[in-house]
């Protein structure tokens, strides 16, 4: 079951790599042009199955464009952080990102390429406070 929709191909892992270096969203047609420099024999069905199998994945994004193009990028990185009730799990969404003018900082101050980081704050809701 798992194996096949997760199986990484050449074809695939190029076809990210496209994804990854493209400015903007690319259409199949233009992935696939891309593709066949190093895949000469690569159907533009094969593109259209993987971007498929990547879209499912959430590893792609396939956006329909105002002049009715489908095009495929790079789905964003998840990046957010959560107040985590301890009493009854809920997690309440951050509205935006408290890290990045310190991230800014540390980069500047220790040379360090920061990536990601992750930031979860656990507490009690205020209905759950309340018992
Ligand atoms: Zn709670
Ligand atoms: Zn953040």
């Amino acid at each position: 079951m798992a194996g096949k929709s997760t199986r990484r191909t050449p074809q695939r892992e190029c076809i990210m790599e496209i994804l990854r270096q493209g400015q903007a969203a690319l259409s199949a047609e233009e992935i696939w042009q891309a593709a066949r420099k190093q895949f000469p024999n690569l159907a533009l069905t094969t593109v259209y199955r993987n971007l498929e199998n990547l879209t499912a994945q959430g590893l792609a994004r396939r956006s329909m464009f105002s002049d009715g193009v489908t095009r495929f990028d790079l789905a964003p990185r998840s990046h957010g952080h959560s107040l985590i009730c301890l009493g009854c799990n809920r997690s309440i969404p951050l509205p935006d990102c408290p890290l990045h003018a310190l991230e800014q900082e540390l980069m500047r101050d220790t040379g360090f390429t920061i990536q990601d980081h992750r930031l979860e704050i656990y507490g009690y809701c205020p209905e759950c406070r309340k018992k």
